[in-house]
C-alpha cells in the first residue's frame, strides 16, 4: 500500500549550518522538480524577520546548487520563520497556527542532538505529533545505551513507520548501486561468498582534516562519526542476503540479520590513529586521544561469510578523499603460469567517491613469448554524478513515506552493538603524518600476504 504523502515540511535548526548547507538547496531542488507543494516552515530560537530567513535561504541556494529565480521565487511563497524556545509550549502553538489546514507535517530536527528530545516531546504534548513523521539526523546516539534512550523517547511520540533517521550515504547513487548491481545480476551471486571472496576491504579516506570542527570532532571521533553508521551501512549492503521483495521492511529485515551476525569488534581487531597537528586544531583538548583514523577486521558469522575478513578504513588527513571498496577474489587453486605476485589480482572494485564506478581487476597475458601477464581492470560501469544530492532524495522520500533509505531502530541499535566494546576499551591512538595512510600498524590487522588497497586521486 502506498504510504500518504505529508503536506507540511518543518524544520528545526532553520540558521544553522546543516541547514544552510543541505537544507535550502535540496528544498530548492524539490521544487524545481514539482516535489514540495506544501507549507515549508524554519523553525529556531533565533530572532528573525522573514525576510532576514529568506535572505539566508537565497545565500545558501546561490552558493550550493544552481539558483532559479523562478523557482526561489515559488520556494520563498512558501517559506515561513518561526523562533522560539524549544521547551515554550507556545511556541509550539504558533507552530502549529502556522501548519493551518496540514494534518500530516514531516518534521525535520536539524538541530543539535542533545535537544531532539526536549522538541520530540514538546511535538507530543502540544499535538502537533499527531499523524506526523519525525526526520532525526545523525549521530543517532554516541553509544548503544544512548541509542537505545533515544529510540525510547522518540517511541512515546511517534510509531517507528513514522520515524525517518538519516545516513545520508544512503541517499547517495553509488550506494543505493551496491544494492542495485549485487541483486539485479545473476553472475555475482555464485562468487558472493566464502568460496570464493578472500577479503573486502572499505577505505573512506579524506586528504582533509577537521575544517575548524575541532570542538565536534573532538566529542566524536572517527568510529562514532562514520565507522558506526556510514561504513556498517556499506558493508550491510555489500553483505546481505538478497531480499525476497523489492519492499522496504523486508529490505530492513535482511539488513538486519546481517548486521546482527556482525561479530562486536574487540580492542584487537581496531587501530586507532590520529594525525600529527590535530591537538593544535581550535577546540580540541590538549592531549586528546580522539582517533582521526580507525582500521578495524571484522567478521561476519554466517554461512555466506564465515571466515572471510572485511576490512574497514576510515580517516583524515591521508593521500587522498576517496571512498572505494575492493571485494578480493581468492586466487587461482593452481598456479599454473608461475607469475604468484603479491596480492591485487582478482577483484571487483566500487569507487564510491569522487567519481563513480565499478571495475574487474584481472590478469591478462602480456604479448610476446612468455606466459606472463599484467594486472588490469575491466571498468564495468562508469557513472555520472548523483543526479540528486543525498538529501534532496532523502528528504523527497521522507515526506512520501518511503523509508527504504532509512535506518531502523534495531538496526542502529545493532550497528551501536558491534562497536561498543571498541568504545568502552578503545586501544591507544598511534599519531601519524598527514599525507600517509595512518599507523604502520594497520597493517598487522591484515591476514599474512594481504595488503591494503588504496584509493588513488583521479578527480581533483
Ligand atoms: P548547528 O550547531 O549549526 O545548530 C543548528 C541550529 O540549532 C543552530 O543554528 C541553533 O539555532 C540551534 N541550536 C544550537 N544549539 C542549540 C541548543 N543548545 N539548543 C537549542 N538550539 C540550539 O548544527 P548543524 O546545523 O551543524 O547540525 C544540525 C544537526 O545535523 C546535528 O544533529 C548535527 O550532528 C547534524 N549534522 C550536521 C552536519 C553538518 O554538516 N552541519 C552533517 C551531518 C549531520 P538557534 O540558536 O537560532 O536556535
Amino acid at each position: 500500500m502506498a504510504a500518504i504523502r505529508s503536506d507540511a515540511f518543518v524544520f528545526f535548526g532553520a540558521t544553522g549550518d546543516l541547514a544552510y548547507k543541505q537544507i535550502f538547496p535540496a528544498l530548492h531542488a524539490l521544487v524545481r522538480r514539482g516535489r514540495l507543494d506544501m507549507p515549508v516552515i524554519g523553525v529556531a530560537r533565533s530572532n528573525w524577520t522573514i525576510g532576514a530567513f529568506l535572505a539566508r535561504a537565497r545565500e545558501s541556494i546561490e552558493k550550493h546548487c544552481s539558483f532559479d529565480a523562478g523557482t526561489f521565487e515559488k520556494l520563498s511563497a512558501r517559506l515561513q520563520y518561526i523562533s522560539g524556545d524549544y521547551g515554550d509550549d507556545a511556541m509550539y502553538r504558533r507552530l502549529r497556527a502556522a501548519l493551518g489546514e496540514a494534518t500530516r507535517p514531516s518534521y525535520y530536527l536539524a538541530v543539535p542532538p542533545s535537544v531532539f528530545p526536549t522538541v520530540v516531546q514538546g511535538l507530543a504534548k502540544s499535538g502537533c505529533a499527531e499523524h506526523a513523521r519525525v526526520i532525526i539526523e545523525k549521530p543517532f546516539g554516541r553509544d548503544l545505551a544512548s541509542a537505545r534512550a533515544l529510540n525510547d523517547t522518540l517511541h512515546t511520540c511517534f510509531s517507528e513507520s513514522n520515524i525517518f533517521r538519516i545516513d545520508h550515504f544512503l541517499g547517495k547513487e553509488a550506494v543505493e548501486n551496491l544494492l542495485y548491481f549485487r541483486f539485479a545480476n545473476a553472475f555475482l551471486e555464485p562468487i558472493w561468498n566464502r568460496n570464493y571472496v578472500a577479503a573486502v576491504q572499505i577505505t573512506m579516506a579524506e586528504r582533509f582534516g577537521v575544517r575548524g570542527r575541532g570542538r565536534f570532532y573532538d566529542e566524536v571521533g572517527a568510529i562514532r562519526d562514520v565507522l558506526q553508521n556510514h561504513m556498517l551501512q556499506v558493508t550491510a549492503l555489500l553483505a546481505m542476503d538478497p531480499p525476497v521483495a523489492r519492499d522496504a521492511e523486508v529490505m530492513h529485515d535482511e539488513k538486519l540479520r546481517l548486521f546482527r551476525a556482525m561479530r562486536p569488534l574487540t580492542p584487537a581487531d581496531v587501530v586507532r590513529g590520529q594525525f600529527l597537528g590535530y591537538r593544535d586544531e581550535p577546540g580540541t583538548a590538549p592531549g586528546s586521544q580522539v582517533e582521526t583514523f580507525a582500521a578495524v577486521r571484522l567478521e561476519i558469522d554466517t554461512w555466506r561469510w564465515a571466515g572471510v575478513p572485511f576490512y574497514i578504513r576510515v580517516g583524515k588527513m591521508l593521500p587522498v578523499t576517496s571512498t572505494e571498496i575492493t571485494v578480493e577474489l581468492k586466487r587461482p587453486p593452481q598456479i599454473i603460469f608461475d607469475e604468484a605476485g603479491p596480492c591485487r589480482s582478482n577483484y571487483v572494485r566500487f569507487r564510491l567517491s569522487p567519481d563513480v564506478f565499478t571495475a574487474i581487476g584481472v590478469r591478462v597475458k602480456a604479448p610476446g613469448e612468455a606466459m606472463v601477464g599484467n594486472e588490469t581492470e575491466l571498468i564495468a560501469h562508469r557513472q555520472a554524478a548523483n543526479e540528486m544530492t543525498p538529501y534532496e532524495r532523502l528528504l523527497g522520500d521522507a515526506l512520501n513515506g518511503d523509508s527504504s533509505l532509512f535506518t531502523r531502530a534495531e538496526a542502529v541499535e545493532a550497528a551501536w552493538r558491534v562497536v561498543q566494546p571498541i568504545l568502552k576499551d578503545p586501544p591507544p591512538v598511534a599519531q601519524y603524518a598527514p599525507e600517509t595512510w595512518g599507523p604502520a600498524a594497520a597493517d598487522s590487522l591484515l591476514a599474512p600476504g594481504e595488503c591494503w588497497y588504496d584509493p588513488v586521486q583521479t578527480v581533483t
